[in-house]
């Protein structure tokens, strides 16, 4: 018996994802033996991270079948809300006026309530499906020679993914794609061009319109906007990503430092100041070079790797290792 009908009819309705001894599992999956269940739902991270991977599958299908692309990879977003899908397209340029026809092949894919199917298949077979996709290809070949290959059928679409899903695309009450932007396979730009969409999904439309009408307002308040309009500040191409505080953006800089140094006196903290720039074997030691390195600002000077800082404490770890220090010395110096 699969987890979704060994529970009741109203929570099988509301519940999106299962945890078994730990792992994720497709609530469709059939349970084992004996073992640890929990059962995740919108309200959750597990619960939404699923939701919104499945609904990257749900407009891969639309992509595929609207524009006949190349998908190449749909995730929920990391950071912030949603999903994308990135897939490669012939000649044509995606931008908001595509998304009407987007959003009702979605609509279509949920009211067929499509099943999630998870299919474990062998490489060759995996190669086979995916032959006419050049990128999928280069993901299976990459795959270590024990990994157990899935790939999920949802309506029309089979797609390479590990999963896991939610039971079926009837879950997804609103669907609504948001931004589209230039990407490159892999995120380097010697590779193909790209085209990503962004999407949004909710279990019912009330969400997906309070989430609109948030948008909506955050976009009214986007410091870029705001930054030009009262003369604040300015980005220039010729230094990326910095800042040129203008007079009145100037105080309320300030204003800011003003109000930070307040609290850290007040809070016991004392001020200190270090450098922008450290040689790479700090952030090695740090491991932001193993974890974030592509994400960070690095260059070369006379040999030797250098990178912009994207925190404060790798820096303030070489402050405290300046001197030796010792828990009796805080004692001594309060007597
Ligand atoms: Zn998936």
């Amino acid at each position: 018996m699969d987890i979704a009908s060994g529970i009741s009819t109203g929570l099988a309705a509301s519940c999106l994802i299962a945890q078994v001894n730990g792992v994720l599992w497709d609530m469709t999956r059939p349970l084992e033996g004996d073992c640890d269940l929990k059962l995740f739902k919108f309200d959750s991270n597990e619960g939404r991270d699923t939701f919104w991977h499945s609904s990257a599958h749900i407009l891969g299908e639309s992509l595929e079948r609207v524009y006949g692309c190349k998908l190449c990879i749909g995730p929920c977003t990391t950071r912030g809300e949603g999903f994308y899908y990135d897939a490669h397209y012939k000649d044509l340029t995606l931008n908001d006026t595509h998304f009407g026809l987007i959003d009702k092949q979605a609509k279509k894919a949920v009211a067929e309530k499509q099943p999630f199917e998870r299919i474990e298949v062998s490489r060759a077979e995996a190669l086979e499906v995916f032959a006419e996709n050049e990128f999928k290809v280069e993901i299976i070949n990459e795959l270590p020679e024990d990994k157990t290959i899935t790939v999920y059928r949802c309506g029309p679409l089979v797609d390479l993914c590990r999963g896991p899903h939610i039971p079926n695309t009837s879950f997804v009450k609103a669907f609504a794609c948001l931004k589209a932007s230039a990407s490159y396979w892999r995120g380097k730009a010697d590779r193909e061009s790209l085209q990503r969409v962004y999407g949004i999904s909710f279990p019912d439309s009330k969400r997906l319109k309070e989430y609109q009408h948030m948008i909506e307002e955050a976009k009214k308040r986007d410091h870029r906007l705001l930054g030009q309009s009262q003369k604040l500040f300015f980005f220039h191409p010729l230094s990326p990503g910095s800042c040129f505080f203008l007079p009145h953006g100037a105080i309320i800089y300030n204003k800011l430092m003003d109000f930070l140094r307040k609290e850290y006196r007040e809070r016991g903290y004392q001020e200190v100041l270090s450098p922008n720039i450290y040689n790479m074997q700090l952030w090695e030691t740090s491991g932001h070079a193993a974890n974030y390195k592509d994400n960070m600002f690095v260059f070369e000077i006379e040999k030797q790797e250098f990178g912009l800082k994207p925190m404060n404490c790798p820096g303030h770890c070489l402050m405290f290792g300046h001197e030796v220090r010792s828990y009796r010395g805080k004692f001594s110096l309060a007597v």
